[in-house]
């Protein structure tokens, strides 16, 4: 299986990338050691992010953050640095492309 690439940007469509079947996902786990993170007290709680994850990292938090809305965290663990959140994310700053735990609160 190969990743095709829009033909208007650089990037990986959330089209495509959701018809990659299982083998691949595993195989950008294992190479890939890196997350994205959610700035807790930035995300408003839209949730698009969640549903465009290709590997279902994306959970809600508890209570509300500092802005008073709702807020998601990623499971770096699980985390496969795709991107695709950052993407479809319509709040700016609430993703960055990088393993920051000290910009997320992470529940236990
Ligand atoms: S990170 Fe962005 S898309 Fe995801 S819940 Fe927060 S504001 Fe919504
Ligand atoms: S980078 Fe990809 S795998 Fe990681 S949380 Fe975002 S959508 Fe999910």
């Amino acid at each position: 299986m190969s990743f095709s690439k829009s033909s208007q940007t650089s990037h990986i469509s959330v089209e495509t990338y959701t018809r990659i079947d299982l083998s691949a996902v595993e195989l950008l786990r294992e190479k890939n050691t890196v997350s994205h993170t959610i700035v807790t007290n930035t995300c408003e709680g839209v949730a698009d992010c969640v549903d465009a994850c290709p590997v279902a990292c994306i959970h809600d938090g508890p209570g509300k953050n500092t802005k008073g809305t709702d807020w998601y965290w990623i499971d770096f663990s699980t985390c496969i640095d795709c991107g695709i959140c950052l993407q479809v994310c319509p709040v700016e700053g609430a993703i960055v492309p990088e393993e920051r735990p000290d910009l997320q609160t992470t529940p236990n």
